[in-house]
């Protein structure tokens, strides 16, 4: 944890080695895990046929302030970015309105119907840091986006987010899944909540009087103790679907019956952002220690209007790739290991330092990983390295081979040590070790 310091100022001319709150390093030792899950990344990605997309880390605002209008995301968590100029950008809290504008500033229509993209990168929200909550994380995503709204993409989206964390080894999945209803179902159904709500303003939290008064659908979310009865009497949207609604939601559900994926319906589900419609969901590693969502996603037939563009139905998920990392942590899963290295390279004297690279460089064009450690003088403490480093070979090169060009290959295990001419080291080494 950081030290406590005086705030921001630097002491003596130094600057206080800190990063900004909620934004951390990911130190080499984490690397493993992060490179694992890049890795299963791409595989399911490249099995279910998403294609890559990257999209700037700053945005113009009114791209969120449109799709996000009076959410907590807009109005509290973005962060401004100063510019000499008039423009407005701000560091992207999320994505999916990111690719939107990028799929009409591109034609992206062109490619395919639907177009399946995916993407990985850093995201910024000002929030108060928690267990799972950063302000820099970093999110996987996918998205479907074409013409048709048809349930079968729903299942895909989710099938993909869940087998992502599934194949990582990440245990006790179950997807909560609701239908947030469309436009007019959904209006019919917040009147009534509104009703509901409206002689009970005494009774309910501070927040959720706000929520009453703004965003009403964000009831459902309330996690106040007194709030829990009062919310397990409101009415339900499942209940008040529209027919079309309905049979989406249905047929979500029997994909996902057909290819057996445990799913629990949570009539309290909702989303952040208002673009949202249809089926919604979450993905959580059922465990009292891992109390966040793995993965979140849902329908948003209304985003690309948002955005003052013609209507495209998508669908699409989130995957937070800390709250991954945290529950690979929970588990016990390793990391991607890297490849150890199996020769070490150990010189005597200036003269064979020099030509020192140019032999690791010959072992690298033929695949062989070696590792030295220039900073030891003595060979004794080089030699100690490469046991500690278990590697199986050791190349000595001293005066002497430099002279002669050729150099001693010392076999670790039993200590056994043999002059081969430099020119052939490759092939030496190779046999050894195979
Ligand atoms: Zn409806
Ligand atoms: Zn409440």
């Amino acid at each position: 944890m950081a030290k406590k310091s005086p705030k921001n100022k630097s002491v003596k001319g130094k600057i206080l080695p800190q990063s900004p709150k909620g934004m951390h390093d990911i130190l080499p030792e984490e690397q493993p895990r992060w490179e694992k899950i890049r890795g299963m990344l791409y595989k399911i990605a490249d099995a279910f046929n998403f294609l890559r997309i990257d999209t700037p880390i700053m945005e113009r605002a009114e791209i969120f302030e449109r799709s996000g209008e009076a959410t907590d995301l807009v109005e509290k968590q973005m962060y401004f970015v100063k510019t000499k100029g008039e423009d407005r950008f701000v560091l992207r809290p999320e994505a999916t309105a990111s690719i939107m504008r990028a799929y009409f500033q591109n034609g992206l229509s062109k490619i395919s119907q639907p177009l399946k993209l995916f993407y990985i990168g850093p995201m910024f929200r000002y929030e108060q840091p928690q267990a799972g909550r950063f302000r820099q994380f970093h999110q996987i995503g996918f998205e479907i986006i074409g013409d048709e709204d048809d349930s079968i993409y729903d299942a895909q989206i989710i099938l993909a987010s869940f087998r992502l964390i599934e194949e990582l080894k990440i245990k006790n999945l179950i997807i909560q899944i609701n239908s947030i209803g469309c436009r007019q179902c959904r209006h019919a159904y917040i009147k009534k909540l509104e009703e509901y709500y409206k002689n009970k303003q005494d009774e309910i939290c501070k927040n959720c009087r706000q929520r009453l008064a703004t965003r009403p659908l964000r009831l459902l979310d309330c996690k106040e103790e007194k709030c829990q009865p009062i919310k397990m009497e409101a009415p339900l949207i499942v209940d008040k679907l529209c027919n079309n609604c309905k049979r989406q939601f249905k047929s979500t559900l029997e994909y996902l019956d057909s290819l057996s994926l445990p799913y629990s319906l949570n009539p309290y589900l909702v989303r952040g952002l208002d673009y949202y419609n249809g089926v919604v969901f979450e993905i959580i590693s059922e465990v009292p220690e891992l109390n966040f969502a793995l993965a979140a996603g849902g329908r948003y037939d209304y985003l690309s209007e948002m955005l003052g563009e013609k209507k495209v139905c998508a669908v699409g998920s989130a995957v937070g790739i800390e709250r991954l990392i945290e529950a690979m942590r929970f588990y016990d899963i390793p990391g991607q290991l890297r490849n150890e290295a199996k020769v070490f390279l150990a010189y005597i004297g200036e003269e064979a330092k020099k030509k020192s690279l140019f032999v690791i460089e010959e072992l690298r064009k033929a695949g062989i990983k070696t590792i030295e450690s220039f900073i030891k003088e003595s060979l004794k403490s080089q030699l100690r390295v490469a046991d500690k480093k278990e590697v199986k070979i050791t190349l000595i090169f001293g005066q002497k081979e430099v002279f002669e060009e050729s150099v001693i290959i010392r076999n670790m295990e039993t200590g056994n040590q043999e002059t081969v001419p430099l020119i052939r080291v490759v092939e030496e080494v190779k046999r050894r070790l195979h």
